[in-house]
């Protein structure tokens, strides 16, 4: 595996390679969940890139930025044991300038559900992903359905930017009790952990309400909040796969999310049925 932390080195090393390249952004503290993007990439792709960037512009000011779980060793490590063939590393001034241009997140897309609680996070997640779409220009890039408002998001820029790369899902990958994998969950005390299982709790009463028959949006979204109680809930929506409001559910079009503080940590978990 070559470790490359140039913009302009892998642009050049790129230049040898005339075949599909699968990229996979992450910010770090690897886990399954970004291991199973890698896999889809490989399986998809001759050369598979991953990056690994903590970028400070979507964090906001009172933020997790400076005890964001950092694993640098075991991270190049899992790269290598996964097959990567390039794993891009690089620091904050290889990405950023002083006087920069910059990309917006839609107006309303970027400031509902997550963007609501952390106005400005999505100009600095499409910034930094149209940064390295561009350094990389691959095939396709992969990204977690976990995440689904940047997933949409990312795909809309791609689509109304023009640009030319394929937008991968990647199913959620979660632990054995639900518990979707998160480097934040790292945050977690044990008893919080405990707590932390509503979020999947919540989501696993909504399938099952769905399946006997229930496709009130509201009667729904007050079973998942009741499981929820006590944790402060940012947001609990359903959502058809434009992001638009929900007021049945539409099997094969809908995605209902949550994100909730546990603690001090925001968790963010959706279901797509
Ligand atoms: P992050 O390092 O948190 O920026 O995540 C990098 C990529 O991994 C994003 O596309 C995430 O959506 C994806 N990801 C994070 N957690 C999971 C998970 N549990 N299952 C699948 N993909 C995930």
């Amino acid at each position: 595996m070559k470790i490359i932390s140039s913009p302009l080195e892998l642009k050049n090393y790129l230049k040898n390679y005339n075949c599909s390249v699968g990229f996979v952004p992450t910010m770090g503290a690897l886990h399954e969940g970004h291991i199973s993007l890698i896999k889809k990439a490989k399986e998809q792709n001759d050369l598979v890139i991953v990056s690994i960037f903590l970028n400070p512009t979507q964090f906001l000011k009172d933020e997790d930025l400076d005890k964001y779980p950092k694993k640098d060793e075991a991270d190049k490590k899992l790269c290598q044991l996964s097959g990567v063939d390039v794993l891009f590393f690089p620091h904050v001034d290889d990405i950023y300038a002083e006087d920069e241009v910059s990309v917006l997140a839609p107006k309303v897309r970027g400031y509902v559900l997550e963007g609501s609680s952390r106005p400005g996070h999505f100009n600095g997640v499409l910034t930094v992903v149209i940064k390295l779409l561009n350094i990389v220009n691959p095939t396709r890039a992969y990204f977690g359905k976990k995440d689904a408002q940047q997933l949409n998001l990312i795909s809309l820029m791609v689509k109304q930017f023009f640009m030319s790369v394929e937008i991968v899902a990647v199913d959620t990958v979660r632990e054995k009790d639900g518990l979707a994998l998160s480097s934040r969950n790292a945050y977690l005390t044990p008893s919080q952990r405990e707590e932390a299982l509503k979020i999947a709790s919540s989501l696993r009463n909504a399938t099952v309400m769905v399946t006997r028959g229930v496709l009130d949006s509201k009667e729904i979204i007050s079973g998942m909040r009741e499981i929820l109680s006590p944790l402060h809930i940012f947001y609990v929506e359903i959502l058809n796969r434009d992001f638009n409001q929900l007021a049945h559910i539409e099997i094969g079009n809908t995605i209902i999310l949550v994100e909730v503080k546990v603690g001090t940590t925001r968790l963010l978990d959706n279901i797509w049925l």
